[in-house]
């Protein structure tokens, strides 16, 4: 079921007082319309009462597509920073686990920072990617452009749209400035072998990417922060 509740806001604009209706879940297999709005990125936008400007509410929403059972939690980071919400996440889902019936199958449930991201993986899972190997693949694209594809400033985010039999097309994000810089193509061939791999063998990527924020980026901002630590005793 698709959950709205009603919110006082201000708006960012004129600061104006005002009660609006935003949605908390939205179950994509029951309203295909609220796929197409968190698509178009109308959902959860708002138009102020008083000074009309028209702006998006980001506020955590739980994208469900029972169709496929799965959960994307969508936890924009604008409040409180990444670390808590994954503490909190973490508390959440051993919680749901310990509620479900034995029988039942639990959801596979992911997490997202920004709708960028939630789009992505929903393009994903509705083509029957996995996002591991996609994640796995961008790390490695990473790995051997660091210099003109940092991971601290470049996104890259596969375009399912796009891409064809042959090729997958990931964009270049800028993070800061959320411009898409440029196109590059990956062959579909060298997916599907480390696809292949993986399914017979999902240690190694479980390990990489252990979920729920599968995130090539993450994954290597961590390792490079765990290498910059400094050593005080050094000198
Ligand atoms: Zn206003």
């Amino acid at each position: 079921m698709s959950l709205a509740k009603t919110y006082p806001i201000h708006c960012p604009q004129c600061g104006h007082p005002q009660n609006v209706d935003l949605y908390d879940s939205i179950n994509v297999a029951q309203e295909p319309a609220l796929r197409t709005a968190l698509l178009e990125n109308r959902l959860n936008r708002v138009q102020c009462e008083a000074c009309e400007a028209n702006f998006r509410v980001d506020k955590p929403v739980l994208y469900h597509d029972a169709d496929r059972n799965i959960l994307i939690h969508w936890m924009p980071d604008n409040a409180c920073s990444r670390e808590d919400i994954l503490d909190e996440f973490d508390s959440a889902m051993e919680e749901l686990r310990a509620a479900l019936p034995d029988d039942m199958e639990p959801p596979r449930v992911r997490l997202v920072f920004d709708r960028v991201e939630l789009v992505e993986l929903m393009f994903m899972i509705e083509a029957g990617m996995e996002e591991r190997v996609v994640e796995y693949i961008k790390y490695t694209i990473h790995m051997q452009n660091m210099s003109r594809l940092p991971p601290a400033t470049k996104q890259l985010l596969l375009n399912v749209q796009d891409s064809t039999a042959e090729e997958l097309l990931f964009a270049v994000r800028n993070v800061e400035t959320s411009e898409l810089e440029e196109v590059l193509r990956y062959p579909r061939d060298s997916y599907r072998k480390v696809r292949d791999l993986y399914r017979q063998n999902p240690d190694e990527l479980m390990e990489l990417f252990p979920g729920p924020y599968i995130s090539a980026r993450a994954a290597l901002m961590e390792e490079e922060a765990g290498e910059e630590i400094p050593n005080d005793d050094a000198e």
